[in-house]
């Protein structure tokens, strides 16, 4: 067997004992397998063995190398897991069946004009910078529940839960703790949240989604630019 997708199943069946120990069911937790940097041969195989969610951070790597591998494989959907700039809004809501980086009033007003047009929504995720980190996207926790009321208020946007990336440096247990209580108190009900090093932390904690790259496709090649 591939060695992704012998990765991917086990990290499948580590989800799938962290919802046992959480008392959840494992319906409730979707896999997003994050294949940023990674090409399609390296995608199809996990593709083959049963995985149809999967993650990318930046547009235009995305349009290169999902638009062929959807053509052939029935089922895929794909969540933009990066920051998002709002002229390139369009290509977003064209190719992503869901959004996890909503953090600012000009992505949402671009976001509400690409969706009316294109009749399409993509589910929307509103990043909280739970750290309050300068260099990291979000919003800023104490910001949170303004920002989510005016994405429906003032935009029209359906948001449907909220995401956020830890620091590096920090235990991520109490952000995650931080992210599903501004979540509740807002009615939302998804939380993306965890990745390859937490995420049975972060399903302990409710996530919904956890975002899951080297863990199954292996340690990434160096990448060029800025990375969150
Ligand atoms: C790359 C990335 C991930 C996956 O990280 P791993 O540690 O490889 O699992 C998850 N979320 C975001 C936002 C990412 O950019």
């Amino acid at each position: 067997m591939d060695s992704a997708a012998t990765a991917l199943s086990h990290v499948r069946g580590e989800i799938a004992r962290a919802c046992k120990d959480a008392g959840r069911d494992p319906a409730s937790v979707t896999l997003v397998a994050v294949s940023k940097t990674f090409p399609a041969e390296a995608i199809e195989p996990v593709i083959i063995a049963g995985q149809r969610v999967f993650g990318e951070n930046r547009v235009q790597e995305a349009k290169g190398k999902w638009p062929a591998l959807i053509d052939k494989h029935p089922g895929i959907e794909l969540h933009l897991i990066g920051p998002l700039q709002s002229n390139k809004a369009k290509e977003a809501v064209a190719l992503f069946d869901a959004i996890h980086s909503v953090d600012r009033t000009s992505l949402c007003e671009a976001l509400a004009k690409e969706i009316d047009k294109a009749g399409k929504a993509p589910s929307l995720f509103v990043q909280i910078n739970t750290g309050a980190e300068p260099q990291k996207a979000g919003v800023l926790p104490q910001d949170a529940d303004a920002f989510i009321k005016a994405c429906s208020a003032t935009y029209g946007l359906t948001i449907a839960g909220l995401m956020c990336i830890p620091p590096v440096e920090e235990a991520p247990g109490p952000h995650f703790a931080l992210t599903a209580k501004i979540a509740a108190r807002n009615s939302l009900k998804l939380l993306s949240m965890g990745m390859s090093a937490d995420f049975a932390d972060a399903i302990a904690l409710g996530a919904t989604h956890v975002r899951v790259g080297s863990a199954i496709f292996g340690t990434r090649p160096p990448f060029k630019g800025a990375e969150q």
